[in-house]
């Protein structure tokens, strides 16, 4: 199997190759045929399994393909201070480590589109995040207690999510995150309309239900 017989845009395909991804890791090669026939998906993924790109190959592939239909139009300068940012993707993850692993990796994978990624996270300066979020956020990758900060602030609206991530679930249950997750995706107007993606190294209970209430009665099951 290889990137190039994927089903990608050939933006995607040229920046897998500037990354120098040869072939596809096991999880890449199972979860990009089923993100991009539109199912959702729960798979088992290790860090080191190639699971972030795993994610963010198809689901920006696809906003390659459909952006400027779903993109929100970006801010002038003069309307920047009271913008909303309303991204397509978004990625929840646990710490802010793993919130600037992802970000860098969109960044790569962004490269030569017109897709702005971002990152909020806790233990950083508020303000900071803030400025990126004002000039433009297609792509999120956010740390639960500081996206809801935000949300509650009125910086950022979930109403045009194409793709929601959970990224290392079994680690945010850990950290205590389960309500506050659960607020973000059931009462903070997330977007139903979408496809979303869990990603976890083991499987309690609390996970297998997490994933029956976010995912659709479909989904895919990666093990
Ligand atoms: P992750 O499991 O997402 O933390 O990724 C582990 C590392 O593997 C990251 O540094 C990626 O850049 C790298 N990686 C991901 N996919 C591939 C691939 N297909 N070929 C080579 N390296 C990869």
């Amino acid at each position: 199997v290889t990137f190039d017989a994927a089903d990608l845009h050939p933006v995607m395909k040229d920046n897998v190759r500037l990354l120098g991804y040869a072939k596809p890791t096991p999880v890449q090669t199972y979860s990009i045929p089923i993100v991009t026939s539109g199912k959702d998906l729960m798979a088992c993924a290790q860090t080191g399994s190639g699971k972030t790109a795993a994610f963010l190959i198809p689901t920006l592939s696809n906003l390659f393909k459909h952006g400027k239909e779903w993109a929100q139009p970006r801010p002038a300068p003069y309307e920047q201070r009271q913008f909303k940012a309303e991204p397509l993707v978004l990625i929840l993850a646990p710490t802010r480590e793993l919130c600037s692993q992802i970000f860098d990796e969109c960044r790569k994978f962004t490269y030569r589109s017109m897709l702005r990624p971002c990152a909020v996270y806790g233990g950083a300066d508020s303000l900071s995040q803030l400025r990126q979020l004002e000039r433009g956020c297609d792509i999120l990758a956010a740390a639960p207690g500081r996206l809801m900060d935000f949300i509650e602030r009125g910086k950022i609206g979930l109403g045009r999510v194409r793709y929601l991530v959970l990224d290392e679930a079994d680690r945010m249950l850990d950290m205590g995150f389960e309500s506050v997750i659960r607020a973000i995706v059931e009462k903070k107007g997330c977007n139903v309309d979408r496809q979303t993606l869990m990603f976890s190294a083991t499987f309690p209970r609390a996970i297998r239900k997490l994933a029956r209430d976010f995912l659709k009665p479909d989904y895919l099951f990666l093990k």
